[in-house]
């Protein structure tokens, strides 16, 4: 058995590393504070080649593997996991789509400039009655001449109002139930198109939005695969994108943990740092096993992904774990830092606000708990 990484994948991790530390970090608090996502910082990345880590080269990407995209996700979310938010949409839902079930013409208009950071694409599949449960969908897509009208309504999605374009979960077959949904691509400016910001805990430099669809006239060839089987597509694309969810909730559990380190090697109480209590110290040991716990499940489901191995109950497994292991570790920072934890000041009361959202999004734990028991044949 191999635990490293190859020498390609570790001079990413350094590259990617330092840019995040550089160019990422510095503006994470004030994007938090104002509510602000830096567009201008993703057509940066996109220069550099990093959105396009795991697509084919004739689209602009290095076909680097999955792998690879983890350990982008470990090092950009550690370094601010709001700004990570709308990447991680953007390229591993949405791009991931188009690069797996787009028409060359797709491709061409929605994934080479996406890898470039030129257009920014959305994932929307949540809607008000319909998050865990796809079979209340009610989003409708009725083919309408050279096109389709679409009628209804999404929810917390991310990107929502700042994106070019969306992958949108419709129903295409009404009475079918999950064997009646469709994927398609809405352009921002689509007649009948509107998005609403809406105001989250967490994560606040990502945009959240609630979208409404009346009478949206969408082009017949903005399908995005097979009519009704649009299901299968959509759990293939969250399967992949739940591994890099994992790497996502490993980096904020880190930046979590290291910053307490930091912090209980300073504070002093009762004339010694706090760090040498033997109450303290065995925080840290836990924390520190269950992080690379939730390391070894990402990428060894990432590993398995890249090796064509069946990889769904790895997916939810380290989803699972690594997403739990992230509010374990948040909430312990906080408690570590005494009140300073409780000030905005410090950038542990944000890992705080921000990790929830990671046992909640690609599903939540209870729906990867139903998934990997599913997976045992119950
Ligand atoms: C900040 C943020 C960003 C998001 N971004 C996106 C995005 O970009 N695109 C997108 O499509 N969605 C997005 N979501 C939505 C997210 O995917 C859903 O919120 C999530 O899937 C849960 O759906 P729900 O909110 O409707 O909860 P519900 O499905 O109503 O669930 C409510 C509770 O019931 C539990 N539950 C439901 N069914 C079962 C069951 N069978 N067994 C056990 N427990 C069950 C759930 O686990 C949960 O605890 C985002 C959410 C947030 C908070």
């Amino acid at each position: 058995m191999d635990f490293a990484f190859t020498d390609d994948q570790e001079l990413f991790r350094k590259a990617v590393g330092a840019f995040s530390e550089r160019e990422i970090a510095p503006i994470a608090r004030e994007c938090d504070e104002r509510g602000e996502y830096p567009l201008s910082l993703i057509r940066k990345i996109g220069a550099l080649g990093y959105l396009g880590a795991k697509f084919p080269p004739e689209y602009g990407g290095s076909q680097a593997g999955l792998v690879s995209g983890a350990i982008m996700a470990e090092e950009m979310a550690q370094a601010s996991p709001g700004i990570f938010l709308g990447i991680y949409v953007h390229v591993y839902l949405a791009l991931s789509a188009v690069a797996a079930f787009g028409t060359e013409d797709q491709k061409e208009a929605y994934l080479r400039p996406g890898i470039a950071g030129d257009k920014i694409g959305a994932w929307a599949f949540a809607e008000p009655d319909a998050g865990s449960d796809p079979g209340g969908m009610k989003t409708r897509a009725t083919r309408d001449g050279d096109g389709y009208s679409v009628n209804g309504s999404k929810i917390l999605i991310t990107n929502g109002d700042i994106a070019d374009f969306l992958v949108v979960t419709t129903v295409t077959a009404p009475g079918q139930g999950m064997r009646g949904l469709s994927l398609i691509i809405v352009d921002r400016d689509s007649p009948g198109f509107t998005a609403r910001r809406l105001h989250t805990m967490g994560m606040r430099a990502a945009h959240t939005a609630e979208l409404a669809f009346e009478d949206c006239r969408v082009p017949a060839d903005h399908l995005l695969g097979e009519e009704n089987t649009g299901l299968a597509s959509a759990l293939r694309t969250l399967t992949e994108g739940r591994v890099i969810a994992s790497a996502f909730a490993v980096g904020l559990g880190r930046a979590a943990f290291n910053r307490s380190l930091e912090f209980a090697k300073q504070r002093l109480a009762f004339g010694q740092p706090i760090g040498g209590f033997q109450g303290i110290q065995w925080l840290f040991a836990d924390m520190a096993t269950r992080l690379e716990a939730a390391r070894l499940l990402t990428y060894q489901a990432a590993w398995r992904a890249e090796q064509g191995l069946p990889y769904i109950t790895e997916s939810s497994m380290a989803k699972l774990f690594a997403s739990e292991t992230a509010t374990e570790i948040a909430k312990t920072a906080v408690l570590i830092h005494g009140g300073a934890g409780f000030m905005m000041e410090h950038d542990i009361q944000r890992f705080y606000r921000d990790c929830m959202v990671l046992e909640i999004g690609e599903g939540t734990s209870h729906i990867q708990r139903n998934t990997i028991a599913h997976q045992l044949g119950l």
